[in-house]
Order: C-alpha cells, then structure tokens, then sequence
C-alpha cells in the first residue's frame, strides 16, 4: 500500500510548526493537520516577552512568522479536527472528521483547551459575554466593564491588554495572593483600569441572552458579592485536546501524553510536543523545543 506521509503533524501551534521546520527540512514528506488557523494559543496572545530574539512581539505576528518558516521547506498545511490515530504498526492512519491519511509516524502537538468555569449558562453564553480570548474578543467591550477569572500569567497579562479598550477589568482570585510572576504582577497592581477582588470565586452568571454580570461568593464568608459586568474571561487553567487518543492509551490521568527524552510515547512512531504533554512548563519556547526533538526523532524513525 501507498503510505501518503512519512510524518504527519497534528496541530499547527508553535510545538508542530517546529516539528514541521525539523522534519521537512530533513527531507520528510510532511504534513501537518490543524482544525483552526495556524498558530496555535499564539494567536490567542497580546504580546509575547520571553521568546528569545522577541523582547515584545504579538502572539499573531510570531504566528505568522513561524508559519510561513513551517511551510518553506515543503511542509503541507490541511485543515482537519483529527479524530482518531490507529496504530497499524508499520504504519499510522489518522482519521480527521471528512477525511482519512496516512503515514509512517504522528506527531501529536495538539496542545491545551482553558477550563470552563463549569456555572449554568456558561456554554450558552460564549460568544455573548462569556470568552476564553481576550486577545480575539477584548474589543467588543470597549468602554465597559470586565472581568477576568484567575491569577496566573495568561489572566494578568490578559487583563493589561482589556485596559486598552475597556472601562474597568476586574481580577477575581480565589486566594490572597497571584500564580503569576512578579514583572506581569506589577503591571497589574499599577494599571489604575484594574480592581483585584481576593477570596472570591464565582457562583452565577447574571443575564439570560448575554452576559450581564456575574454572583462572586467569599470563600470564607459564603456572602455573594454581584459585579455588573458586560464579560466574563475564565482564565483558570487548561486541559489537554488528548481526546482523540485515549484509545492509545498514551496519557496519564489528566489526559496529558506521556513521552520519554525523544518525545516518543510508548506506542513507537507516535511522538507528541508541546502543551499537551506532561512536562512542568507550557510555554513558546518549550513547545517548539519538544517540536524539534520530535521532527529530528521522527526523520530517525523512517530512516533507521
Ligand atoms: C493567553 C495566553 C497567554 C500566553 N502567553 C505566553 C507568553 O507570554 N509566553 C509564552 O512563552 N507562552 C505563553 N502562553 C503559552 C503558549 O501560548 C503555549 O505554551 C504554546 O502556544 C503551546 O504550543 P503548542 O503548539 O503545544 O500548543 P497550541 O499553541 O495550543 O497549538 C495546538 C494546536 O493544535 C490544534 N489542534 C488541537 N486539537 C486538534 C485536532 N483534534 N485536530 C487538529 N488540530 C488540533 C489547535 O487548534 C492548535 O492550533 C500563553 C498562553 C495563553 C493562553
């Protein structure tokens, strides 16, 4: 039988664009699968300041720097939600929702989804007051007031980048004190368009056809608090989009896939990189590290 692909990529985000740079500039035939537009959480992000030889770039121009690199030694780029990888050993198909490919290895780089805050209303509400992007949604509510759930480095550099549009960004956090680092913390404690609101966490979503505020409950006290706010910005972690492969049974118990130092799981010829495999720090330049160790790994295996 013909095999298309000597790799194919799922997910098109900063992990397999570098995967795709590593292996078709090896000489791979190689593809890489995405449901959305490439660049992954990228384009989802106001600016990025640890990428280094990026002081300060926006997510979306990086994005597209690192596509237009991703495709320039042959690398194809097809639209496709993957579905499901079957392992038939010598080679792997990968079955997206129209369609159906194969190759000689998978490179699964389909990072993280955010959390819901699991309220009523919530999944009907998104796109009516409820986003988990502030980047792509933020200036739909310029001149009115926000709020964003969560303290870590995603919440608090995504409110400083609301206060160019909106009237006031709120930052509900469940504890007293931020996940984030301290240069992003000071930015925030600084910006006079920002109120922090300690020891609440939410309790109901107010509004019935778009959000129109939102039930805080102390987490001491139980007393509800309502803010009258026009948007709700849940930034309270991720969960990996693993759902496609739980029948590989390559994940742990969070979903994430679990991957040794060639980032190969234990299927051979499945690699993974990026956010949606278990490691301790989901960022730019560790996904387009496991990327690359994966697209160099990956020409080792059609070659060996
Ligand atoms: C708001 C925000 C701010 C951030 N700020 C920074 C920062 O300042 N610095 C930094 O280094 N990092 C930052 N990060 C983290 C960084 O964006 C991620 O660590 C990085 O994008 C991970 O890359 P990835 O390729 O592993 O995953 P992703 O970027 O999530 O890309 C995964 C891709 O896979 C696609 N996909 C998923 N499932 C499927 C499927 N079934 N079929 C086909 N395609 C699929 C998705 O559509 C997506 O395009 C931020 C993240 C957020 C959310």
């Amino acid at each position: 039988m013909d095999i298309q692909y000597d790799v194919i990529i799922v997910g098109a985000g900063p992990a397999g664009m570098s995967a795709a740079i590593y292996a078709s500039r090896a000489g791979l035939k190689t593809m890489m699968l995405e449901v959305s537009a490439p660049g992954g959480k990228l384009i989802k992000t106001f600016s990025i300041e640890n990428y280094p030889a990026t002081k300060e770039e926006s997510g979306a121009d990086l994005a597209y720097k690192m596509f237009e690199h991703s495709t320039s030694f042959g690398a194809e780029y097809v639209y496709g939600d993957v579905q499901k990888i079957i392992d038939h050993q010598d080679y792997k198909e990968v079955i997206t929702a129209d369609s159906s490919y194969t190759a000689k290895c998978v490179i699964i780089a389909s990072g993280t989804k955010e959390k819901m805050l699991g309220l009523a209303k919530e999944d009907r509400l998104v796109g009516k007051g409820i986003s988990y992007c502030a980047v792509c949604d933020g200036a739909l509510y310029r001149g009115k007031d926000v709020v964003i759930i969560g303290g870590g480095n995603s919440a608090l550099e995504e409110a400083v980048f609301l206060t160019q549009f909106v009237n006031m960004v709120y930052i509900v956090i469940r504890r007293d004190v931020f996940r984030a680092d301290k240069i992003i913390q000071d930015k925030v404690l600084n910006n006079a368009k920002i109120k922090i609101i300690t020891k609440h966490v939410p309790h109901r979503i107010l509004g019935e056809d778009h959000v129109e505020g939102i039930e805080l409950e102390d987490v001491e006290t139980k007393k509800l608090m309502t803010l009258d706010v026009s948007a709700i910005f849940p930034y309270i972690g991720a969960q990996p989009n693993t759902d496609f492969v739980k029948e590989l049974g390559i994940t742990n118990e969070q979903g994430y896939i679990l991957v040794d130092n060639n980032m190969e799981t234990k299927v051979k010829g499945i690699f993974a990189a990026g956010d949606c495999i278990d490691k301790p720090l989901r960022q730019v330049i560790t996904a387009c590290s496991d990327g690359a160790i994966a697209g160099q790994k990956a020409y080792h295996y059609v070659y060996k």
